[in-house]
């Protein structure tokens, strides 16, 4: 069915997002454009948004035949997804399995510490602020969410962690952490308002190394010039491609 694509509402760093004719849906553009460390860093390649892009709706589809709830719909193109209207709450969800990234930065620990059971970070949304670790109690203070909100998404990121780790595994990928954001669904037809999972599930929001070699696939090739990004994403989709047939 071909989609009405309406005026921009949001660009942001990776994405931009545009009116359907439908009020629950949106488009969702994946741009080339990559930024790190709080967007004070900013690159490009060419394909990023469409690799992105089939990354994300393989990843999405996969943990909506698992029974959790995703604003994915359907991919429309290259580099545009159809997704559901939601109302992001600014709030950053983080699990890990292993020390790496901020949480060595932040304490001192030894990079490649093992971390079980896993360990669940919220963060605030906030560039400026450069996304602080927010306690629950803090994040219900600033009316990010409702407490129940909070506790639902913080239990559900650990349960979307596990399959995704499943989902990786089968892959032959480990999963070392990723960031999660979820929204508020408020369906135009007055049914339920429930909070989904949102945004996005791709090497820009997951640590992601070869089970058996190391070798990394995300976007710590370009935080820290460790590689060839283009190339570490293209290998990462032609994985999750070979094996979901
Ligand atoms: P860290 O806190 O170590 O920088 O990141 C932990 C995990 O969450 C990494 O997989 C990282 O990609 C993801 N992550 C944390 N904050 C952000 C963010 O603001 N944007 C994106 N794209 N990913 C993030």
């Amino acid at each position: 069915m071909e989609i009405m694509q309406g005026e921009m509402l949001y660009e942001g760093k990776a994405k931009r997002m545009y009116a359907t004719g439908h009020p629950d849906e949106l488009v969702m553009e994946y741009k080339d454009s990559l930024t790190a460390f709080d967007a004070t860093k900013k690159g490009s390649f060419e394909g990023k948004g469409s690799i992105n892009n089939r990354i994300n709706a393989i990843l999405m589809t996969a943990l909506g035949e698992l029974g959790i709830e995703t604003s994915f719909i359907r991919l429309l193109d290259e580099s545009r997804a159809l997704v559901r209207k939601v109302t992001i709450l600014p709030i950053e969800v983080i699990v890990r399995y292993e020390a790496q990234g901020s949480l060595c930065r932040r304490y001192g620990i030894e990079p490649g510490l093992s971390i079980d059971p896993p360990l669940l970070e919220l963060c605030l949304k906030d560039d400026a602020l450069h996304d602080p670790v927010i306690s629950a109690q803090v994040a219900a203070l600033m009316g990010l969410a409702t407490s129940d909100e909070i506790a639902l998404i913080s239990w559900r990121a650990l349960v979307i962690g596990e399959k995704l780790r499943e989902i990786y595994g089968r892959w032959g990928i480990r999963l070392i952490d990723f960031k999660l954001e979820f929204g508020r669904f408020s369906p135009a037809d007055g049914s339920a308002s429930r909070v989904i999972l949102a945004d996005e599930i791709t090497p820009d929001t997951c640590r992601l190394v070869d089970a058996k070699t190391g070798e990394k696939f995300d976007k710590d090739l370009f935080r820290f010039d460790l590689g060839d990004i283009g190339a570490g994403y293209s290998k990462l989709l032609e994985r999750l491609q070979d094996s979901a047939g």
